[in-house]
């Protein structure tokens, strides 16, 4: 029977099981053993075609693994598109909608506005409010395996205003 890999959609009989979420064996390979974790990043789904290039490496030794990092280290996209941002002829650009990432990130640092009512005029869940705001690639970084690299995109927070952020957010506790 064929399974839909919790992470990035890819269908396969072949899917492996982790902690009974069907997982494709690309993304496997960067999955997390703690269950926890495993909950998180699945959460953090990404676009299967975006993984099929990596597809026809064959499954023994580290080279799909390795040209994975490769591509990120050269500052391609690893994850979705986030909200900000467009792809146009393949390439991140901002969205019409990019000063409104700003926007959200100057709410939550200068504003004592919670979480639940930023979330909600933007018509965010306060978890997808938590992924903006701890989003590198809004400064123009590309976040991969645990490892941040410079992307190839145009930031549209400054490091600045980002850095304040993750501050307030440690500084609040929130997870
Ligand atoms: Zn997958």
């Amino acid at each position: 029977m064929k399974t839909k890999c919790t992470k990035c959609g890819y269908e396969s009989e072949n899917n492996p099981v982790l902690f009974s979420l069907p997982i494709c064996k690309i993304c496997k390979k960067f999955a997390p053993k703690d269950p926890e974790q495993l909950e998180i990043y699945v959460d953090d789904k990404i676009d299967g075609h975006l993984l099929d290039s990596f597809r026809k490496f064959s499954e023994g030794g580290n080279a799909q693994k390795k040209a994975m990092i490769k591509k990120a280290s050269q500052g391609n996209l690893m994850s979705r598109v986030p909200f900000g941002y467009k792809l146009e002829n393949k390439k991140l650009v901002p969205a019409e909608s990019f000063r409104e990432v700003e926007e959200i990130f100057e709410e939550f640092l200068t504003t004592k506005i919670s979480l639940r009512k930023i979330a909600k005029k933007h018509n965010f869940s306060i978890n997808g409010l938590k992924k903006v705001l701890r989003n590198f690639t809004y400064i123009g970084k590309i976040k991969f395996n645990n490892q941040i690299h410079e992307g190839k995109h145009q930031p549209i927070v400054s490091s600045t205003l980002f850095n304040h952020v993750q501050n307030k957010l440690e500084k609040l506790g929130i997870k």
